[in-house]
């Protein structure tokens, strides 16, 4: 079966006054559903540059990108929108939600994007039902928690079903008890959704919870022994 994500020698150079800067050197990846991967490394060892190239948030310099098949940079702009929104789950440091609108709004709001599924709402309902939010879903992000914001994130990064859910510094900006709460919705999550997850973090707590680890050193993923 091929791969669900599958990056193949990426390289990322910035181009500066002098020499390029070079971010990603040669990195290949290969992961399916129900897959799990940590990312740790320095600040500026270039993970966010990792996450948006494999969500095709942002070019590669070489190299290749495919989810369930699709190669994102192959596609016209209105086909690579529809891509980035039912193919990919993005969870960032900061929550990202809108807010004028309510939890339970921010959730469905990558449904609305395409044709609205009669099932969406019943979706984004049961998702915040289970991250904890049944109560919460007329809130406005005003209205929450940093760790109830983040829990709305992951609840609208799953609501089309993508294989593919990346989270850049997910708990960075979270109390340790938050922090903990989001780590263990987004570790049991993945299993429960069947999708593959990459996590880039700092804390090596959240990291030693992952099937995988990999530190991104020198633009390469060096993976640590299970
Ligand atoms: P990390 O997420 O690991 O902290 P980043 O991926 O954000 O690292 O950045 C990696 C390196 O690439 C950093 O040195 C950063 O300054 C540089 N960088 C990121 N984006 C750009 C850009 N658009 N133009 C030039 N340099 C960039
Ligand atoms: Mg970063």
């Amino acid at each position: 079966m091929p791969a669900d994500l599958k990056a193949d020698s990426l390289t990322k150079r910035y181009p500066t006054p002098g020499e390029p800067l070079v971010v990603l050197e040669d990195l290949s990846l290969e992961m399916s559903r129900g897959e799990a991967l940590a990312v740790m490394g320095p600040s500026g060892s270039g993970k966010s540059t990792l996450l948006y190239i494999l969500g095709s948030l942002e070019r590669p310099t070489s190299g290749s990108v495919e989810v369930a098949g699709i190669d994102p940079f192959a596609l016209d702009a209105g086909a690579l929108a529809q891509f980035r929104n039912t193919r990919v789950g993005f969870i960032f440091q900061d929550h990202y939600l809108l807010p004028q609108c309510t939890a339970l709004e921010n959730v469905l709001i990558p449904a609305m994007a395409g044709a609205a599924a009669p099932a969406a709402t019943e979706r984004a309902r049961s998702l915040l039902h289970r991250v904890g939010l049944a109560e919460r879903m007329t809130h406005l992000p005003a209205e929450l928690s940093g760790g109830e914001r983040q829990r709305v994130a992951i609840a609208r990064a799953l609501i089309n079903r993508p294989p593919v859910i990346l989270a850049d510094e997910p708990t960075g900006n979270l109390d340790r008890r938050s922090a903990e709460t989001v780590a263990a919705l987004l570790l049991d999550l993945y299993r429960e959704e069947n999708v593959l997850l990459i996590a880039v973090t700092h804390s090596t707590e959240l990291a030693a919870r992952f099937p995988r680890r990999a530190d991104l050193v020198d633009g390469k993923l060096q993976f640590a022994s299970p």
